[in-house]
């Protein structure tokens, strides 16, 4: 640890200059700390109430102007946006493992998400926002056209766990169909958001459009949903539950992505030098606080006992320290608190009769919040750790006998964000994977080739969420659609000499005929 030389990017001017766009009026402020040493960085300000109204305040006011540019203007921005993202990426790898305490493996991957989602609404947004018309209810002379009207101003509540990924990306979208947008990212975790609102701006979007306020969540959450129009939400099941609620009182909509315990089916006849790959991402890639990472596997019997042997050898291979620099697999957990959750997880389970295979214990030799890659055995559901989300690198190890049995207990869990299965005969994995009640399934890969698919919608289900962010729901979701339609000459009024038995002849008649014709 003494060796840690903190990124040369990460000053106290660089961090000073990206906090002070945060309204914080009463000049109270939150000790943003560096993860690996427990130092503070920058002190951050927290918003109140009236700060947090007042950028909505301004960020309505930006979005006036902004409404009225055409889409393709608007996508000018994001095409420098995109150029500047890649051009700046290494001081983005810098302030996201500094606040989170990741791998800067993973910091990178996080970095590309950005670029990935904007690359994808660049190519496809002009034609998902254009109006489209529909036919009306006579022929010829009716018709209705389908246009995206932006919501007005989004409110994005963002978690640690991927902060310049779900602060940024998520915006992306927004603004593109012409919102303005107020993102409150993570008190531990605001750096990285900040540097992208900071490298949109260098790329052309007006000033005063996208808003970043701070303060913690049950403070801040309140004021920003009462004055949003939207609510893009990632984070716990339990706190979406929060905001869903009063997102429905104010009959405002909300996109809910939540929570996961995710489950991994290796079936007999998988490649077992790529499972057990995948497998040590799953279980511990970005130190297992990746939503949709892999906490419980099911590993037919005929291989259990190779696999196990595989996958325990390959994670106590696993370099995990603290570095600025891409040697370690996996990095810290993001705060003692949350350790010692993860700690409590493991505890539970070895109380009520688990095993260790591997792990299990912290590292304080490595950081204050370090703990090694853990593989368990004997999980139940009655564990803590079997049934809800630890979200820390410890993984239960299961056998099953047949495919029934896996798909059975893999469905055993409230949660529905991601699975994934792997199998050589391709069409027998995938129709395993289909029969699992999750959003998100992955076959032959742990979650990359389903989140990185930025054409399809990608989302929870049951308590792992509502709503999708990526392909054209990402985008229409965050518009109101208008119905315009459009009569040129009148010509449904009932004449008052017509006997209106008449009429109803008539448009019995007219319904038939349409019908017969293929019109509707
Ligand atoms: P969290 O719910 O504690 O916090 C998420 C965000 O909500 C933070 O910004 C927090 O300050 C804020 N918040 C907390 N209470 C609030 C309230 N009452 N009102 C308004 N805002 C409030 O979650 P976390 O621990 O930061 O993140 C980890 C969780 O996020 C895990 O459950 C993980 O699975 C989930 N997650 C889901 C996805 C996904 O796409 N489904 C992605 C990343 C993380």
């Amino acid at each position: 640890m003494s060796a840690l030389v903190r990124p040369a990017s990460v000053t106290p001017e660089f961090l000073n200059r990206l906090v002070s766009r945060v309204p914080g009026s009463t000049g109270q402020t939150w000790k943003l700390t560096e993860v690996y040493t427990g130092e503070v960085l920058v002190e951050l300000p927290q918003s109140t109430p009236s700060d947090i109204a007042g950028a909505f305040a301004a960020a309505r006011a930006a979005q006036q102007e902004w409404s009225q540019w055409s889409v393709a203007k608007r996508l000018a921005v994001f095409k420098k946006f995109h150029s500047l993202v890649l051009k700046h990426n290494e001081t983005i790898v810098d302030l996201i493992q500094v606040e989170s305490g990741k791998a800067r493996r993973m910091a990178f991957e996080e970095t590309l998400d950005v670029p990935m989602v904007t690359g994808y609404y660049l190519k496809r947004a002009k034609k998902v926002l254009a109006p489209k018309k529909h036919a009306g209810p006579v022929p010829v002379v009716s018709s209705s056209l389908e246009v995206r009207q932006p919501k007005g101003v989004i409110g994005i509540i963002a978690p640690w766990n991927f902060p310049f990924a779900t602060g940024i990306s998520d915006a992306i979208p927004a603004l593109i169909a012409g919102n303005a947008v107020v993102v409150k990212p993570d008190n531990k975790t605001a750096l990285s958001p900040l540097y992208g609102v900071e490298l949109l701006e260098q790329a052309g979007l007006p000033k005063g459009l996208f808003q970043v306020v701070c303060g913690e969540g049950p403070d801040v959450g309140p004021t920003l949903i009462d004055n949003a129009n939207y609510v893009m939400f990632t984070g716990s099941t339990n706190t979406g539950r929060v905001i869903g609620e009063r997102a429905g009182r104010n009959l405002i909509g909300a996109c809910l992505e939540l929570g996961g315990k995710n489950p991994m089916i290796v079936l007999p006849d998988a490649n077992l030098d790529d499972t057990v790959k995948g497998a040590l991402f799953g279980a511990f890639g970005n130190t297992g606080q990746i939503c949709m990472h892999i906490e419980r596997m099911y590993i037919h019997d005929s291989i259990y006992d190779e696999f196990k042997a595989r996958f325990k050898a390959a994670t106590e291979n696993l370099v995990v320290g603290a570095a600025y620099d891409f040697g370690p697999n996996t990095g810290s957990l993001i705060s003692v608190e949350h350790k010692d959750r993860v700690a409590a997880h493991v505890a539970d389970a070895l109380e009520k009769g688990a095993t260790v295979v591997t792990g299990g214990k912290e590292r304080p030799d490595l950081g204050p919040a370090f703990f090694e890659p853990t593989i368990l055995e004997g999980v139940t559901t009655e564990m803590l750790a079997g049934r809800t989300e630890t979200f820390g690198p410890v993984v239960a190890l299961h056998r099953y006998a047949t495919v029934d049995e896996a798909v059975a207990l893999a469905n055993d869990t409230d949660y529905g964000l991601n699975a994934s299965v792997w199998g050589s005969d391709l069409d027998n994995a995938i129709k395993v994977g289909r029969r699992i009640e999750s959003g998100n399934v992955n076959i032959n890969d742990i979650l990359a080739t389903a989140y990185a698919s930025k054409g399809t919608p990608s989302g929870g289900v049951k308590q792992s969420g509502v709503g999708a962010r990526h392909g054209d729901q990402g985008l229409l979701k965050y518009t109101d659609c208008q119905n315009v339609g459009i009569l040129k000459k009148q010509v449904m009024q009932v004449p008052d000499d017509k006997p209106f038995e008449k009429n109803v002849e008539e448009q019995i008649k007219g319904l038939a005929i349409m019908r017969k014709l293929g019109i509707r």
